[in-house]
């Protein structure tokens, strides 16, 4: 296994592996960029198949969490941690301790809060051991963010429609989620509230059903999700849904969703760029929840956290307009513009360094 050569390692600043015999826990800590602040990132809990496979998945995850933040406006830098294990079966007292501790080793470099496999529970019980979690205040929805997530990308969906066809108007469009989750469900309500059309799958009939009772949503076959003819796909699984073959077969013109790493590779943005589908960035449009949860852990006024959510939409436009100007996919200038970002506030941060000295 080849890490610093791994095409996902772009110069991530550390990597940390854990295992503890006791608890079994075999777990990555990758923080990819500490200019802006603190490496804020979720915790995944998730049953790879190989190390390689753990290994590329945090790397990648902990460098969009970079841009995430940098996007989104925030003080934190980008991480990410993962934990190799099946999250029905592997957790206990004991994992959630030794992780707490290997996050704790860090000092505060990383700061883990909820993701894939790992719940608002999970958080709280290594909260025990470490300072350094996240979302697990006492607010609304318990210290979930994805409801703040699903917020972001409602937004992300309407300034698209606005790019696409002049118009913000929610009634009639047909919306496509893959994924009734935590975000896609949350997601689903505010689209139903709004007037759209949606329909869904997820692999849990259990969420599919729920969505069905509750909101009105459409239910479709899992196979099925990716080729309607809809306006908007909204893509809430896990990473890797739009490639080569997926996106020969999309009919959507708006790809819209909470996941991350939808795009298996970069050249999936250029595929995506050719067919006239619009692409908004995954970690430019699910910034929702670092919001949430940076507003949680600074204990800042939530009666501001809408409006930095909202704030998304015009970070969108403006990517989506440089895309328009200089053809090029909207994953890239997003990127582009991260790192502009990024440069701007290392030199202010040096100026007021040599300032002070
Ligand atoms: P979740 O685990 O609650 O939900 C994922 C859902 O997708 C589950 O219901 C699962 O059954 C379903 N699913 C899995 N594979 C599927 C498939 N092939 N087809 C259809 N459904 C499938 O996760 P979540 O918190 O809702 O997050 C969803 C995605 O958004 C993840 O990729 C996550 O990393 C990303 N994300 C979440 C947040 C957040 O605040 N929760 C923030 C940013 C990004």
């Amino acid at each position: 296994m080849t890490v610093f050569n791994a095409p996902s390692f772009d110069d991530h600043e550390q990597l940390v592996f854990a295992a503890d015999r006791a608890s079994g826990l075999r777990a990555i800590i990758a923080v990819h960029d500490t200019r802006l602040g603190a490496a804020v990132g979720g915790c995944r809990m998730y049953p790879y198949a190989s190390d390689e496979e753990a290994l590329d998945d945090v790397l990648r995850l902990s460098r969009g969490m970079t841009y995430k933040s940098a996007l989104a406006g925030l003080p934190l830098g980008g991480g990410k941690s993962v934990i190799i294990g099946d999250p029905g079966q592997h957790k206990s007292p004991a994992l959630w301790q030794a992780m707490a501790e290997f996050i704790e080793s860090l000092g505060g470099r990383y700061v883990a809060a909820e993701d894939s496999g790992t719940s608002v529970e999970d958080l709280q019980a290594m909260s025990h051991y470490t300072q350094y979690v996240s979302g697990v205040a006492e607010t609304e929805h318990g210290g979930d963010p994805s409801p703040s997530t699903a917020l972001g990308v409602f937004v992300a969906i309407r300034r698209a429609l606005r790019h696409r066809l002049g118009a913000e108007d929610l009634q009639d469009v047909h919306v496509a989620i893959q994924g009734l989750g935590h975000v896609g469900f949350a997601l689903a309500e505010m689209l139903v509230a709004a007037g759209a059309e949606v329909l869904a799958s997820d692999i849990n009939p259990v969420n599919l059903a729920r969505a069905q009772s509750e909101l009105g949503v459409t239910p479709v076959s899992t196979e099925d999700v990716l080729e309607l003819d809809v306006d908007v796909l909204a893509p809430c699984a896990l990473g890797g849904a739009l490639n080569e073959e997926s996106i020969s077969g999309l009919r959507a013109g708006i790809i819209a969703g909470a996941a991350n790493n939808q795009l298996r590779e970069q050249a999936d943005g250029a595929r995506l760029a050719d067919r006239g589908i619009l692409y908004c960035p995954d970690f430019l449009i699910n910034a929702g929840g670092i919001i949430d949860v940076h507003y949680q852990r600074s204990g800042l006024d939530r009666s501001s956290l809408g409006t930095h959510i909202e704030s998304i939409g015009d970070r969108l436009s403006e990517v989506l307009k440089r895309a328009d100007c200089c053809h090029r996919p909207t994953g890239e200038i997003a990127e582009k513009l991260a790192e502009e970002l990024l440069n701007e506030c290392s030199v202010t941060a040096k100026q007021g360094l040599r300032s002070a000295a």
